[in-house]
């Protein structure tokens, strides 16, 4: 196949177009770093499989020659205000990427015949009165939250991309992606595991914001893109959570950085930083995912977690 992913210099598409690579499948990143960075794709410079179009989604989209599969990743994705890459910084862009570019998109696997696969989010649960969150479970979203320009562009992207499935026949899959970590996330933006990865390993004490009693499920990266990977191979046209059911409280976490990390400094609590609508607790119902890819996570939050800590330790020693 010949795959195009959107967002490609970014954390999870990097990741993506090594697994596609490693597959036997030519790849088309398209990214406008824009949150992403180049020497996520800089081992890919000798592949001949791989090729790179700089290109912002929100515009009409040109590929040339045949694609076989589009997956739209492309989108700022930290909810962290006080990052220069986080969503709430970045917020017309946001709606632009999930909007506009959801539909450009979907224009390239309309007039490809190609198939499509959506990256969704969690977050389209908003503040969730359910859990853990199922397929089923329509979301409790503010839509005039700073928070909704992601939550909301998200939903528009899935109402889209349903639409298009239904009314064009596109071969549509969409995935809602819950907390993902891993090496080659951004250092500096913002969300919880470069956040406290990155405080732990400067020897200072971890930032919590409010009481750290919310939740959070973390999935491994390598995890998710085999998810991935296996969903675009089957025909389901409905969404698909995939994440880690492994639920722990952001205090739980925030201890186990600093156990894996040796960090003495401890952890200092921060009411005012949490920000409006931030979800109270998150775990993903991965019944579907089970059921429909045969997948569960296999890597243990500690595992992944000392390999992230290992590849975050580099990269602030290169800093
Ligand atoms: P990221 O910021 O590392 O990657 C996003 C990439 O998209 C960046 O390289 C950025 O430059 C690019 N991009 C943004 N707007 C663009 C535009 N208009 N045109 C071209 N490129 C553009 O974030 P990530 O964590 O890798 O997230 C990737 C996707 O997965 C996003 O759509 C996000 O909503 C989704 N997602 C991620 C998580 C997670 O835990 N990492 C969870 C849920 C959903
Ligand atoms: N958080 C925190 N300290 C930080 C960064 C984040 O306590 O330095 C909290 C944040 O308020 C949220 C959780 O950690 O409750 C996860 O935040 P993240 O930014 O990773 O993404 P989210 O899951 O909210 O999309």
């Amino acid at each position: 196949m010949r795959v195009l992913i959107t967002g490609a210099a970014g954390f999870l598409g990097s990741h993506l177009c090594d697994k596609f690579l490693s597959e036997g499948h030519e790849v088309v990143g398209m990214d406008n770093f824009i949150t992403g960075k180049r020497e996520n794709l800089a081992h890919l410079g000798g592949e001949q499989r791989f090729s790179f179009i700089q290109h912002d989604v929100s515009n009409y989209i040109f590929v040339p020659g045949n694609v076989d599969a589009v997956l739209h990743f492309a989108s700022p994705a930290s909810p962290n205000p006080n990052s220069p890459v986080g969503y709430f910084n970045l917020p017309i862009q946001t709606m632009k990427a999930g909007a506009l570019g959801t539909h450009n998109t979907l224009g390239v696997a309309k007039a490809q015949d190609a198939k499509y696969l959506l990256a969704s989010t969690s977050e389209i649960y908003g503040n969730p009165k359910e859990h853990p969150q199922k397929e089923t479970y329509w979301g409790n979203v503010n839509p005039i939250s700073t928070r909704s320009v992601y939550d909301e562009a998200k939903r528009f992207a899935e109402s889209l991309t349903m639409a298009y499935h239904r009314f064009h026949d596109v071969d549509t899959r969409i995935v809602r992606i819950f907390n993902t970590y891993g090496p080659r996330m951004h250092i500096d933006d913002g969300r919880v595991v470069p956040n406290f990865i990155s405080q732990a390993v400067r020897g200072e004490h971890l930032t919590i914001y409010g009481d750290g009693q919310q939740t959070r499920s973390f999935c491994y990266v390598d995890d998710l893109v085999e998810g991935i990977y296996k969903l675009l191979m089957t025909d389901e046209h409905y969404p698909v959570n995939l994440g880690n059911p492994y639920e722990l409280t952001v205090l739980e976490f925030a201890r186990l950085i600093n156990k894996l990390t040796g960090n003495a400094a401890g952890a200092k609590f921060f009411e005012d930083k949490r920000t409006e609508s931030d979800p109270e607790r998150r775990q993903p119902d991965i019944t579907r995912a089970k059921e429909i890819l045969n997948w569960e996570p296999k890597v243990s939050l500690e595992e992944g977690l000392n390999k992230t800590i290992e590849y975050f330790r580099k990269a602030l020693n290169r800093q």
